[in-house]
């Protein structure tokens, strides 16, 4: 008997994410599979009802539209803050992240984009924001969560 995927179930498997490029972004290690708590918003929501009713061993590519993914990018994430805001840091560049702290205190990941007259262009959307991404997926286990998993909503 193999149970199929769905809520309350923890999903084990190997990943290879690639843009619309066919470039790989992102990827488990052989000797880490990603583990998840299905149904609990764990993974992005395209990928997670893709995985609705595999079993251990299935394979599956899975292309995922923005929407799905992590969204647009918000032209309101995009800020300009005074190179003197970055106290301590040698050479501001594009491309360095640094971590913010959101609205609600919660930590951010920030991109500077541009640095200009003094100026930095700082990007706070999700760096996958606007891709299509695509997944290349092995399921390698999938069991029952226990009872604190599913209270806590994620895996122990
Ligand atoms: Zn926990």
């Amino acid at each position: 008997m193999s149970l199929l995927i769905n809520d309350g179930l923890v999903v084990k498997m190997h990943y290879t994410l690639k843009n619309a490029d066919g470039e790989t972004i992102d990827a488990s290690t052989p000797e880490e599979p990603l583990a998840y708590l299905h149904g609990a918003g764990n993974i992005i929501p395209g990928l997670e009802s893709a995985l609705v009713g595999k079993v251990a061993g299935d394979k599956a590519e899975v292309t995922v539209a923005p929407e799905d993914a992590y969204g647009q990018p918000d032209p309101q994430m995009v800020q300009q803050a005074p190179l003197e805001a970055f106290q301590g840091v040698e050479k501001v560049e594009p491309g360095m992240a640094f971590q913010s702290q959101g609205p609600d205190g919660q930590p951010m990941m920030i991109m500077v984009t541009a640095v200009e007259d003094e100026m930095v262009t700082i990007d706070a959307n999700h760096p996958l924001a606007g891709m299509t991404l695509t997944f290349s997926v092995e399921i390698v286990e999938v069991r029952d969560a226990t009872e604190e998993e599913v209270a806590h909503g994620h895996v122990h």
